[in-house]
């Protein structure tokens, strides 16, 4: 076991958050927990509270507004609404956060020499004109349409930290996450893996945008976080950007009949407008994350979904929204 470390995580209560709060903890290690529970839940920490006590701090706490000050070795910024109808549900709130955010912690990891990893997204490649992606592709993002608040702020907040790491030499990592999925989601997220199982359960029809032969290449929860322990744990002069993705593409026709069978479900298909500037295919050329951080995903889209299909069942279906 590697030496205990004070960790902060922001965005510690989402998805993604308490899975990688768990993976910390499970490792020895004491983390502070903040997230400002716009999409967030503290009940989504209980359960590791109650196994980790002392060890897990959590604070409601915005990152617009940060007032943490304590000395940590590492920072994960995960903050950001990451659904799009959560993100659009107030956009210029989430460009502040990516940015203003980004300049916090930033500042924060300056003041204690700690290292940070910025969660960025495979949206900044936008609607892809290279396929699959790889972190050289610079991207086809615009800049003026609905996504732009999530895609832009995330591009900026990149921008940011090169740029402070350039100034002044602060210990950066660029992790570029594709569509991850799991256990924790919550189910009224508007995504498409919780929408469809929380469809399927509850005997409604599976809502797919456009005509569904748009792709996406999901990536189980657990197998992400382990990438994001990967790349803070690389040398200080492998700084990324780094895409963590599982390269199994599906498209969304595809997930919604895995979905059906799985869940043994009698619902039906109907099909809905494309959401603008909805991108058309998505796949992560992982090579550089295989060869800098020996890390590639281990569990594959039939693999994740049953247990993620399990949690959503787990919910009294009144509660499934
Ligand atoms: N999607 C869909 N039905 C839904 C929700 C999403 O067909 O109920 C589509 C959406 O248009 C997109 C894909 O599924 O093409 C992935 O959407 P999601 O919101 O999960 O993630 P993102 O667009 O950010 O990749």
């Amino acid at each position: 076991m590697t030496s205990p470390k004070r960790i902060l995580v922001t965005g510690g209560a989402g998805f993604l958050g308490f899975h990688l709060t768990a993976l910390l903890l499970q490792q020895g290690h004491h983390v502070t927990a903040i997230d400002n529970l716009f999409t967030g839940r503290e009940s989504n920490l209980a359960s590791l509270k109650e196994k980790y006590g002392d060890a897990l701090v959590f604070r409601k706490e915005d990152v617009r507004q940060l007032t943490f000050d304590e000395e940590v070795d590492e920072i994960f910024n995960l903050a950001c609404p990451a659904s799009p109808p959560y993100y659009q549900k107030d956009p210029i709130g989430t460009t502040e956060t990516c940015v203003i955010g980004a300049l916090k912690l930033l500042a924060l990891a300056k003041k204690y020499n700690a290292k940070i990893m910025q969660a960025s997204t495979s949206e900044v490649y936008g609607d892809a004109q290279v396929h699959p992606q790889p972190e050289t592709y610079w991207g086809n993002v615009n800049p003026d349409g609905p996504r732009a608040c999530y895609d832009e702020g995330k591009r900026c907040a990149e921008s940011i930290f090169f740029d402070h790491h350039r100034l002044f030499g602060t210990r950066i990592k660029v992790v570029r996450i594709f569509n991850s999925y799991g256990p924790m989601m919550q189910p009224g997220d508007g995504r498409v893996v919780s929408n469809f199982c929380r469809q399927a359960i509850k005997g409604e029809p599976l809502t797919i945008f456009g005509d569904g032969a748009q792709t996406r290449s999901f990536c189980y929860c657990k197998d992400t976080v382990r990438g994001f322990r990967a790349l803070m744990d690389s040398d200080d002069d492998f700084i990324g950007p780094v895409n963590i993705g599982n390269p199994g593409e599906f498209t969304i026709l595809e997930l919604a009949e895995k979905v059906l069978k799985l869940t043994d479900s009698k619902s039906e298909i109907v099909r809905m407008p494309l959401p603008i500037n909805d991108p058309k295919v998505r796949r992560p050329d992982i090579t550089l994350a295989r060869e800098k951080l020996h890390w590639s995903p281990t569990i594959s889209l039939d693999e994740g979904l049953p247990p993620t299909i399990d949690f959503f069942q787990q919910f009294p279906k009144s509660q499934l929204y």
